[in-house]
């Protein structure tokens, strides 16, 4: 079981800003913005690079939620970036699938 299973199951605290039935929205414990919020599906896809057709309407549903969380949060005008790391060089540490929502500062390009 992932840690973000454990929060989703409430095993462990997590500061919840959004939740629907499919996912779940926290924010990040070690926060690389003002905003910093991970939004994790319920169902365990291990990583973007294992994604299935079938998870496409699911993914999208995540992407499209990003603005309601970042309205909640107050980033929706001054902007938002959403990343996924998929795999070592992606600098995924946590093998549940989840979208970084970061905002709050100007980000830079290219990112490290
Ligand atoms: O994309 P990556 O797998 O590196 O992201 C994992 C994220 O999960 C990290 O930003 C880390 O701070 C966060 N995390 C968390 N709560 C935990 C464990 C990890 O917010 N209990």
């Amino acid at each position: 079981m992932t840690i973000f299973e454990k929060i989703i199951a409430r095993e462990i605290p997590a500061r919840i800003v959004h939740e629907t039935d499919e996912f779940i929205a926290f924010h990040d414990v070690n926060p690389q913005a003002p905003v910093h919020v991970l939004i994790v599906p319920k169902r365990v896809i291990p990583r973007l690079a294992e994604s299935a057709p079938s998870d496409a309407e699911l993914l999208g549903r995540m992407l499209v939620a990003s603005r309601e969380v970042a309205q909640k949060l107050g980033v929706v005008e001054s902007g938002y970036r959403m990343v996924i790391n998929s795999g070592r060089d992606g600098g995924e540490t946590v093998p549940h699938l989840h979208m970084h929502l970061l905002g709050g500062r100007h980000m830079t390009w290219p990112p490290g």
